[in-house]
């Protein structure tokens, strides 16, 4: 696969590194739950890690081990392991690796969820300080000796806040600290997370992966930059054999085989279908994000736009450096005092209003009143979402009619 481009691997991996039966291009579905064993040696030794094979599908089943390969070899990884959502991944990523008593550093402009899911851990003991990860010294200040983790996303959802990926990569890296990147928003068609020195890549398969809002997934991947041997919550079960995989088999197993965060059979199948075209909605959807970005920045009914892409964006240098083919396909934007949100959002009639993103359809959302509800107004001023904030995720129609039903939905609310 080496000698293949990035986006013929894409469409080939599937059929050159899983090898499928009969000549497919796919591999099959494979529904079964348990798996027969001849000798039962192999089954013992298939249990105890030393051969190969699939015991009971909560672990593993062909069909979820292809899908890794393919997400590992397009993210230049290790191994990669799949869950049932991108939730399921963050989850089970921090319930596996973390213990009462470690002390992590993450963003302070957290997808709602998973800063919920933070909360969660705290009630854990697992001790967690907020930082604007756009600043390393902010991140670097928050550390101390029990320090395990930094996490954040590559752009911040929905205020797209660029996180110094670099400064805290350099930062992990000198002070052995795992650097765990949420890269939902950027998968790898956009940005080299091992340029950056992330240890660990979380992504949301349910959003740009699979792209077509029919399947939930999530996966982690392990770059290889990472020394497990340094990291003292490995059990000893898990310290055996090649030490670049402890920290995917210690995931794996109180993941999947203890939590069962498992991702279906079909649902794997989903996902890879969608991987084949991604660069080329990507492609598309930056391409539509711009436009739209710039044609909102200039518009009377809106007061701030935030994308990336736009040079009044702070860290629009930045991300300049860091994304190859574009600025992802989120905006937000804060409307004139004039124009009521959920009116507006009304007043829409090609662009959905749904809580979801990476989709080929461009959505919509007031942020504040959904996906931000729980997070109170302290919070959500931390994270710089104003209650009149939209998330727009920007799909991969024609841009004239993306824009043409922004403006229509402006001429009627301006016309009030
Ligand atoms: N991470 C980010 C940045 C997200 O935006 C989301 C969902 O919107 C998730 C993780 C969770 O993904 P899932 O819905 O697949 O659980």
């Amino acid at each position: 696969m080496k000698k293949l481009a990035f986006d013929t691997k894409l469409v080939h991996a599937d059929r050159k590194i899983n090898k499928p039966q009969f000549g497919a291009v796919h591999e099959s579905t494979n529904n079964s739950v348990l798996f027969e064993f001849e000798d039962v040696q192999d089954l013992v030794d298939v249990f105890q890690g030393k051969q190969a094979g699939h015991v009971y599908s909560r672990s593993s089943s062909s069909s979820a081990v292809a899908l890794q390969n393919v997400l590992n070899e397009m993210e230049g990884g290790v191994g990669a392991v799949v869950f049932a959502t991108g939730m399921a991944a963050i989850s089970s990523t921090f319930l596996s690796l973390l213990k009462s008593g470690d002390h992590i550093v993450v963003s302070q402009y957290l997808f709602g969820n998973t800063r919920s899911f933070m909360s969660t851990i705290e009630g854990f003991g697992i001790r967690v300080s907020y930082v604007d990860v756009t600043d390393v010294s902010k991140v670097e200040a928050a550390c101390n000796a029990d320090t395990k983790m930094v996490f954040c996303e590559s752009i911040a959802n929905p205020v797209t806040q660029v996180a110094d990926l670099s400064g805290i990569g350099n930062w992990c890296e000198a002070n052995n600290i795992l650097f765990a990147l949420d890269n939902t928003m950027t998968p790898s068609v956009l940005l080299d997370a091992k340029a950056v020195k992330a240890s660990l890549l979380l992504t949301s398969l349910t959003k740009y992966i699979g792209g077509h809002g029919n399947v939930l997934g999530g996966v982690l991947v392990d770059t290889g930059l990472f020394d497990w041997s340094r990291y003292n919550n490995i059990e000893l079960n898990y310290r055996v054999a090649d030490k670049q995989q402890w920290g995917l088999t210690q995931v794996k197993k109180r993941g999947l085989r203890d939590m069962g965060a498992t991702l279906a059979p079909q649902s794997a199948h989903l996902v890879s279908i969608g991987l084949e075209t991604l660069t080329m909605r990507l492609r598309k959807t930056c391409a539509n994000a711009q436009a739209l970005a710039k044609y909102l920045s200039t518009h009377k009914g809106v007061n701030a736009v935030h994308y990336p892409g736009l040079e009044a964006h702070p860290q629009h240098e930045r991300a300049k450096t860091l994304f190859k083919r574009g600025f992802g396909g989120i905006l937000s934007v804060e409307l004139s005092e004039e124009i009521e949100p959920h009116a507006f959002l009304n007043a829409l009639s090609l662009v959905i209003s749904a809580t979801h993103l990476g989709d080929t359809r461009t959505l919509a959302l007031p942020a504040a009143s959904t996906i931000f509800y729980e997070n109170g107004p302290e919070e959500r001023a931390k994270m710089g979402i104003a209650d009149s904030l939209i998330r727009i995720s920007v799909g991969i129609e024609d841009i004239e009619d993306i824009l043409a039903d922004f403006d229509q939905a402006f001429i009627s609310m301006l016309s009030k």
